[in-house]
């Protein structure tokens, strides 16, 4: 008799997104003359850069020839994309890397998701509460042991180390989805110097990155002294360059990450050779113009483009006087509502037709707080944040 994982019957049924949808069609399809402004999913709503959209034609025509043909590449990713991305880190974070150490995927929900294959399930993991669900939904179909550490007003949503936590593997979003929020370079020194005094490790989700603009505050988490021997970095070219559908990442594991003399990269390495057959060569080529100069410069302009929507949503939230994070390093504002999460959507949605995420769903800490994301066009986002103010003068 086959006997199944039933840790998989222990997840949260993941009804957030699927329950946001089934009301804002229902509500759309009971009010086709009142349409609904979506501020909820967080997708790119900008097309790829042309740059990029001609070297994945380009390539793809070159399969068809018997030149320009590729079978198998590298499974941890052509060298001509980690050498692309090693200057990348070298150019914005002055943080240098060695090729190896850049390994390409097909985007940072599979690498976070899957690095977990590398160590015990009798680690105890620690979560922050609220974040990206997939760092607990990946633990717990291990059966894992789960510690939250919890994120607050009076920590803005940046939840630290504290003596007497016990756990083996941290994860930390900068900057974090769903709050925005960015940890600067003293929080994460901090962080460093805990992981390395108490043999954690760090798992760093770097996917929203591209969008610091403060130069004081850390884009990798190499820039900070001590990371090497305790941190793994993941991210993804989905928001910094629209490859939500495309599909590509990377995922940073430093030689110096060694624990009981086991090199992680090695690990990671084998996990990668065994369990994934490379990411597409195509895709790789359009990739290696993100990391150009003139490429991610193109790039910045549609990120630009979404930070201006934050700019107009936190301006909003300013003259409203509502506590919020996020927004200007990041594409999401994360801000109070006051009231049950559930109840602030239905009623954005019945009475402004504006349609965000409520914060439970990302965590318990979640509750009294709601995600707008900015991906959005300026006039809908303008409308919408109009149309707050009107309902909260109310
Ligand atoms: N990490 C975070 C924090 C995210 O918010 C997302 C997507 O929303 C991802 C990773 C997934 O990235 P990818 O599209 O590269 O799989």
């Amino acid at each position: 008799m086959v006997k199944l994982n039933d840790n998989f019957f222990k997840l949260n049924e993941s009804y957030l997104f699927s329950t946001t949808a089934r009301k804002i069609r229902e509500y759309a399809a009971a009010n086709p003359d009142k349409p609904v402004i979506k501020m909820g999913i967080g997708d790119v709503t900008r097309p790829l850069i042309p740059q990029v959209a001609a070297a994945i034609a380009k390539a793809g025509e070159g399969m068809a020839t018997k030149e320009g043909f590729h079978g198998y590449g590298d499974e941890q990713g052509e060298a001509f994309l980690q050498e692309a991305i090693k200057k990348y880190y070298l150019r914005i974070a002055g943080v240098t890397l060695k090729r190896n150490e850049i390994f390409i995927s097909d985007g940072a929900k599979s690498d976070v998701a899957n690095f977990t294959d590398l160590f015990s399930n009798d680690n105890i993991i620690v979560i922050p509460d609220p974040v990206y669900p997939v760092y607990l939904d990946s633990n717990m179909m291990l059966g894992r042991k789960i510690v939250f550490i919890e994120g607050n007003e009076a920590n803005g949503f940046l939840p630290m180390p504290y003596e007497g936590l016990k756990g083996d593997i941290v994860y930390l979003c900068s900057p974090n989805n769903p709050t925005g929020a960015v940890y600067n370079r003293d929080q994460l020194k901090t962080w460093v110097d805990f992981a390395n005094a108490n043999g954690m490790i760090i798992l760093f989700d770097a996917a929203y990155e591209a969008f610091i603009s403060d130069s004081s505050l850390p884009r990798s988490i190499f820039e900070i002294e001590g990371a090497r021997t305790c941190a793994v970095e993941f991210c993804s070219l989905s928001k910094t360059a629209g490859f939500t559908g495309t599909r590509c990442g990377y995922t940073v594991v430093p030689e110096d990450l060694v624990i009981d003399g086991h090199s992680l990269n090695k690990m990671w390495l084998r996990r990668q050779t065994t369990k994934y057959n490379g990411t597409s060569y195509v895709i790789q080529k359009g990739a290696e113009e993100v990391f150009s100069e003139s490429g991610m410069a193109e790039c910045m302009k549609n990120i630009e483009y979404y930070k201006e929507n934050a700019g107009i949503m936190a301006k909003t939230m300013d003259e409203l006087g509502i506590w919020y994070t996020g927004g200007i390093n990041s594409p999401y504002i994360w801000l109070r509502c006051g009231m049950d999460s559930w109840e602030f959507f239905d009623m954005l949605l019945n009475e402004i037709q504006v349609a965000g995420t409520p914060g439970s769903g990302f965590g318990k800490c979640g509750e009294g707080y709601f995600r707008l994301t900015a991906f959005n066009t300026h006039e809908n986002t303008l409308e919408a944040m109009q149309r707050f103010k009107k309902l909260l003068a109310k």
